[in-house]
């Protein structure tokens, strides 16, 4: 065990627990008690420093072991997660009107989504705990985050999904090897199903908004954009969400920075939801209650957002309403559309869920809620290829500049006003 992990902090009660009392959720509210871990910054301090840290060739998420809750002895080998690219896009902050936009390319992880990381912490703390299997429920890249890293670490593990995920995303977790449950229901319904089947047989349970140790492993996507500026902090950081874990885990990326006096602000964040999905932003419009608002019926082409009763919804909620952000909802066209403007501004091609990001900048900035002295990283959680029937609506959504021709070059020359010259 790390000896500089202190505690676990119960989200709604705000009781303390030592790490072999509580493994997932505070046992006082049925399943809703997410826990915070919290750490001793001053023993932190000790251990890294930013100028020590800018030397360690490392470039994976593990560079920031002394921040996670881990027995910094452990080296498990697993594929290289984390240290993905951020990219300064000068056209789109020139079309946008802003200071600066970056894009975080999640896209780039081993099986192409940032729930990487949160699956590569999960390995490490079941291990700790010499769990022979690991599960989880998922709309497909969390599944594949796991059984992508297990397969690395061959470490036996099953994934619950719903049978309407993205035929690319189960592919993927069935060349892995992984045991795959395709449930005849929704997300949510993966996801109980999948909670007491781990308290029945003892896997090591996975869950979003369940294991409190996802939100650490997550959190790292933070600390890269804050080192890749130079510790110089975005104005914004706009994220897609579904359950909730991501925006919470870079809330508290940037909480341990600010907390070890690496950064000395802290930047607005703006949750992004799909207007099918979109629990937390209307909670968060109507102030209501999140430990008695009744799950919402949630239906958008982004399944990775997809999500009735967010489980990391107290996170979520924290991060938006301590960082002075907000939540903003796009419709499912809007995201559509985002996709190949993304794609054609930046190279950077993202599934329904990561381009929702942009399709959020792009409203923050129609309805002036970001100005344009403001610098704003955007975070594209996931690969496009991870989608393809998604892809192709969005392409068909624009002028097609695909052209069929019999391989004669009098036939290309026929086309010859859509050449590029
Ligand atoms: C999981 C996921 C999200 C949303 O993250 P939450 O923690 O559920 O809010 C967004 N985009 C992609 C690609 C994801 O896989
Ligand atoms: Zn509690």
């Amino acid at each position: 065990m790390n000896k500089f992990f202190n505690s676990l902090r119960c989200l709604i009660c705000g009781k303390e627990y030592s790490p072999d009392k509580a493994q997932y959720i505070c046992p006082d509210h049925n399943h809703d008690g997410t826990l915070d871990v919290n750490y001793n910054y001053d023993i932190i301090k000790k251990k890294i420093e930013r100028k020590s840290l800018e030397k360690n060739p490392d470039c994976s998420m593990w560079r920031y072991k002394p921040l996670l809750p881990i027995d910094a002895a452990l080296n498990l080998s697993l594929l290289r997660v984390g240290w993905t690219p951020l990219y300064n896009s000068i056209r789109l902050s020139d079309k946008l009107n802003l200071k600066s936009v970056w894009i975080k390319n999640e896209g780039q992880q081993p099986t192409g989504s940032l729930k990487d990381r949160a699956s590569a912490l999960a390995i490490y703390k079941a291990h700790e705990i010499k769990a022979n299997v690991i599960a989880t429920a998922s709309t497909g890249n969390a599944g594949a985050a796991l059984s992508g890293l297990c397969a690395s670490a061959n470490q036996k593990n099953i994934i619950f999904l719903p049978k309407s995920a993205p035929a690319a995303k189960i592919a993927q977790l069935q060349v892995y090897g992984s045991t795959i449950i395709l449930v005849n229901g929704s997300y949510d319904d993966a996801f109980n199903l999948c909670r007491s089947a781990c308290e029945l047989y003892g896997w090591y349970n996975r869950n979003t908004g369940y294991n409190p140790y996802m939100t650490e492993g997550k959190k790292t996507v933070a600390h890269e954009i804050c080192e890749q500026l130079n510790w110089n902090v975005p104005d914004i950081i706009i994220v897609s969400v579904g359950d909730g874990c991501i925006i919470g885990a870079v809330h508290k990326g940037l909480k341990d920075l600010l907390a070890l006096g690496w950064i000395n602000k802290m930047p607005r964040l703006i949750g992004v939801q799909a207007a099918g999905s979109n629990y937390l932003s209307q909670a968060w419009e109507n102030d209501e209650d999140l430990q008695t608002k009744p799950p919402i019926k949630a239906n958008t082409i982004a399944d990775s957002i997809s999500a009735g009763l967010p489980r990391d919804r107290f996170k979520a909620m924290n991060a938006v309403k301590n960082t002075n952000g907000i939540f903003v909802t796009v419709t499912d066209e809007e995201i559509l559309s985002a996709i190949p403007e993304l794609a054609r501004n930046s190279g950077v091609f993202a599934e329904p869920a990561g381009a929702a990001s942009f399709a959020g900048l792009k409203k923050c900035v129609e309805k002036n809620i970001i100005t344009s002295d403001e610098s704003v990283v955007i975070i594209n959680t996931g690969n496009g290829l991870k989608d393809i029937k998604s892809t192709q609506q969005a392409i068909d959504k624009i002028k097609s500049n695909a052209h069929k021709i019999y391989p004669d070059i009098r036939e290309l020359k026929n086309l010859e006003k859509f050449l590029p010259n």
